[in-house]
């Protein structure tokens, strides 16, 4: 579904990217971890081209996106992105929140997005808060919001940056139980996040970005009990 090859990205002269390789099939779950600064953000971003990489290739879905040619919007529509903030929109309902997409950019009528939005608020536990504000929320539950808005465009692809890491300890676990349920639903995930527990049980596959540079991947089992790598090592025992 995505291949990266041999990814390049600068910001002002500092190399924050360098030679990333990697492939997300269809249906994978895949946790990218690593230390503040390593370039996680900046790669989902690359991804889905709210960054615009220096050298390399980005294929999706088979086709090597050319950021001259192609509309970048198109491509954005199928990649459903969850911020560690939510911006949520704070004047408009829940409701609203999840329809704007559909219906302003897709075109979706009003009614059919409504239909839709609704059943994807039940899917992550929401639909009694349908008619109310942001911030009558929670955190975990504006969260959740914010994965359903994602949803309502019917992505390809959901790519998290983490989205628990602004949550109060109490809620972080009802968004990793709805970000679960994506992934047995077959949902195509890339996530970063310090949760190395949900990592350990949800992920296909982990990998590890140090200084900008992919130093190890693998499943979850080999990943956390074996790692090969000093820096992977000395990472988990920090975090872990
Ligand atoms: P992570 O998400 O792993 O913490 P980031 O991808 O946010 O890492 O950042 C990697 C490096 O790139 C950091 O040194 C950061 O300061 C730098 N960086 C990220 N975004 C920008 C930007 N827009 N302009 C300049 N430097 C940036
Ligand atoms: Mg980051």
């Amino acid at each position: 579904m995505i291949k990266v090859k041999n990814l390049f990205k600068a910001f002002d002269g500092l190399q924050v990217l360098k030679n990333i390789s990697l492939e997300i099939k269809k249906s994978e779950v895949v946790v990218l971890i690593g230390a503040s600064g390593s370039g996680k953000s900046t790669l989902l971003r690359c991804i889905n081209f709210l960054e615009i990489k220096n050298s390399g290739e980005i294929e999706i879905n088979g086709q090597v996106i050319d950021t001259q040619k192609t509309d970048l919007n198109k491509v954005r529509e199928n990649m459903g992105m969850v911020f560690q903030h939510f911006n949520l929109f704070p004047h408009m309902t829940v409701l609203a929140n999840v329809i704007e997409a559909p219906v302003h950019v897709k075109k979706v009528s009003k009614q059919e997005a409504m239909e839709k939005a609704m059943q994807i608020l039940e899917k992550v536990g929401l639909l009694d808060k349908a008619h109310q504000y942001p911030d009558q929320l929670s955190g975990g539950q504006k969260q959740r919001v914010a994965i359903a808005r994602a949803l309502a465009m019917e992505p390809d692809v959901m790519l998290f940056d983490e989205p628990t890491s602004a949550l109060d300890p109490e809620l972080v676990g009802e968004v990793l139980e709805t970000m679960k349920n994506l992934a047995r639903d077959g949902m195509t995930m890339v996530i970063v996040t310090h949760e190395m527990g949900f990592a350990r049980e949800v992920a296909d596959r982990v990998i590890m970005l140090a200084d900008g540079q992919m130093v190890e991947e693998g499943h979850p089992s080999v990943f956390f009990t074996k790692p090969e790598h000093e820096r992977t090592r000395r990472f988990l025992q920090q975090v872990l």
